[in-house]
């Protein structure tokens, strides 16, 4: 059986892609044929399109996807035709990393999900003509209608959330409230400054309150964005300046316990580092293309500063994302007021919208 979808396709590094028919060939065993019924648009999409990762082309990119499974190859026991799911990166399962619950860092974190191909060099899409187009971003390359996955990377979701707002859950948002949760861990009764208040910065505040932070300072030049901080949980939100750290430091009485610096300027990473108290935590997650040499001054890292960098939320999809939809059906994770959503038709509008800042998250529906 040959399937064809609709899938937004990059032919050329720094031009926008175009919708195009594709066909998705046979399933092999351990894959999943998903019915995307909504990806999200994460910055690193747009990274990878202007040429700062080093994917094969053409490509269809898109890592936030979610849907319902319309097949499973013949090794597939764990989902149905028919599940709610949603997709996260794709991990090996048997690396040292990902043996060790920390699928994130995977040793083949790398080829499964820049590579563009499967393990076998095959690739999931041929375009009309019949030529390969690369697929495997992050185990999904969801900007298109059918996705081929595999169990690896394939979550079922809990009953009575919206399917098709689900997919940012599979990266920006688990890695907002994974920095958070498992990397940062901060009791009760902490303080936390958070650098860029996009849906991974707008998850990192969520995740601080979930955790119990009782001074959560949010800080971002949008001030659209202030008022939903407020709302999910910031005690306090401010556009940077100049004095952003000595701000943060006396609204806390010293400095925050914890930052998440999601932009990943040396300029903001500075600012991060020098708001902390000591001991204190920041960690980095904003992607750079390629190399992105830092200056930090280590005297100010003596006094039981640290400075780490997170890949998705260090989280193992298979045990974050259901917990993160039971606190979005509880309402304590209210993925619905960071979307926007936008016809998938409408690609192009969605792209602007993000690169403007116009919205938290773009999410693309398609019609089921
Ligand atoms: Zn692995
Ligand atoms: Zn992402």
């Amino acid at each position: 059986m040959t399937r064809t979808a609709t899938a937004a396709v990059l032919r050329a590094h720094g031009t926008a892609p175009v919708l195009e028919t594709v066909t998705v060939p046979e399933l092999r065993p351990d894959e999943v044929l998903v019915r995307i019924a909504g990806v999200g648009v994460c910055h690193t999409d747009l990274t990878a399109a202007a040429g700062g990762v080093p994917l094969p082309l053409p490509a269809v990119l898109g890592h936030e996807g979610s849907g319902i499974v319309a097949e499973i190859g013949s090794g597939v026991t764990e989902l149905a035709v028919g599940d709610a799911v949603v997709l996260g990166f794709d991990s090996c399962r048997t690396c040292r990393n990902c043996s060790r619950g920390r699928p994130a860092y995977c040793t083949r974190f790398a080829p499964l999900n820049y590579g563009g191909r499967r393990v076998d060099g095959s690739t999931t899409l041929l375009d009309a003509a019949g030529e390969p187009v690369h697929g495997n971003w992050f185990g999904q390359s969801s900007f298109s209608s059918l996705v081929v996955a595999t169990a690896r990377n394939t979550v079922r979701l809990p009953d009575g959330v919206p399917v098709a707002l689900a997919g940012p859950l599979g990266c920006g948002l688990q890695t907002g409230a994974g920095t958070v949760l498992h990397t940062l861990r901060p009791e009760p009764g902490s303080s936390i400054a958070v650098f860029g208040l996009g849906a991974v910065g707008m998850a990192a505040i969520t995740a601080a309150k979930i955790a119990g932070c009782n001074t959560i300072v949010g800080i971002d030049p949008n001030p659209r964005r202030h008022d939903l901080a407020g709302r999910l949980g910031a005690t306090a939100v401010l556009s940077p300046d100049d004095r952003t750290a000595r701000q943060i430091r006396d609204l806390t009485g010293g400095g925050v316990d914890f930052a998440v610096e999601s932009v990943g300027s040396e300029a903001v990473i500075r600012q991060a580092l020098s708001s902390l108290a000591s001991p204190g935590t920041c960690a980095t997650l904003g992607l750079r293309a390629g190399r992105n040499p830092i200056t930090v001054d280590q005297t100010h890292l003596l006094s039981g500063r640290t400075l780490t960098g997170v890949i998705e939320g260090d989280a193992d999809p298979h045990r974050f994302l259901p917990q993160l939809a039971r606190w979005w059906r509880e309402g304590s994770f209210p993925v619905d007021a960071l979307v926007q959503t936008f016809p998938f038709e409408k690609f192009g509008d969605a792209l602007a919208a993000v690169e403007a800042g116009e919205v938290v998250k773009a999410v693309l529906t398609f019609e089921q």
